[in-house]
């Protein structure tokens, strides 16, 4: 069966293009033109990815994707922005907030295609469960848990997947293109792209607490996973 997508989006014109283009492929495709009734109907609907327009009436994309990434019956649902190139920092926000990607407005249907098959792909891979240890430090990537000292960190899935790539090559300085091609699956076309991944590295140091001195920062490279204590 193929996948269900929500798309959220307030402008006719682009709700034709993009529902035209993902019914052609075979998707089921759900509209919802307002933020508030957007977050709903995602609850509602437990789509298999949601498009998210920034600028919509009621609630801006940035607040729906918050709401969304809030909620355990939606966070797990990856989220593609639509933008603006004026809305450049949104973006960025955006991609902190716990976006999958974006696609700038305007866009061809073989992007927007290519886009959402690569979102799904990327969710859909069921990685083998494990669990990895350094120190105090335990991630069981089956059930996505995270302790320190036995207590629990509250990872984003992207901080959970940034720590479980850097200890998966303990030792090895991994930087942040590849960190942002790995996680958020693409080339990095600009500087200001890089810093999403230090602002997460930052706050998921702040999460793993008395072992974040085991994310090195590399200078002017990118970060290293230290195995040693
Ligand atoms: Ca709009």
């Amino acid at each position: 069966m193929k996948a269900s997508i929500l798309l959220i989006e307030d402008e006719k014109n682009i709700i034709e293009l993009v529902r035209y283009n993902l019914e052609q492929e075979g998707y089921k495709v759900f509209v919802s033109t307002r933020g508030n009734t957007g977050a709903e109907e995602a609850i509602r609907r437990k789509p298999s990815l949601i498009i998210l327009d920034l600028m919509l009436p009621e609630m801006n994309g940035l607040d729906v994707c918050k709401t969304l990434k809030a909620n355990d019956m939606t966070a797990a649902i990856p989220v593609v922005m639509l933008t603006a190139k004026s809305e450049e920092a949104d973006k960025i926000v955006g991609l902190e907030l716990g976006a999958d990607d974006y696609i700038t407005k305007p866009f061809s249907p073989r992007e927007l295609l290519a886009r959402v098959k690569a979102v799904l792909r990327r969710s859909q891979e069921k990685p083998k469960e494990k669990t990895l240890k350094a120190g105090d430090l335990e991630v069981d990537t089956g059930k996505h848990i995270v302790t320190v000292k036995g207590k629990t960190c509250e990872l984003t899935s992207k901080e959970f997947d940034l720590l479980q790539i850097l200890m998966e090559a303990r030792g090895r300085v991994l930087t942040r293109e590849v960190l942002l091609d790995k996680i958020w699956g693409y080339e990095p076309s600009l500087n200001i792209e890089t810093r999403t991944v230090d602002m997460h590295i930052g706050q998921l140091r702040k999460k793993i607490r008395s072992e974040s001195p085991r994310i090195v920062t590399v200078k002017n490279v990118g970060y290293r996973f230290d195995d040693e204590s």
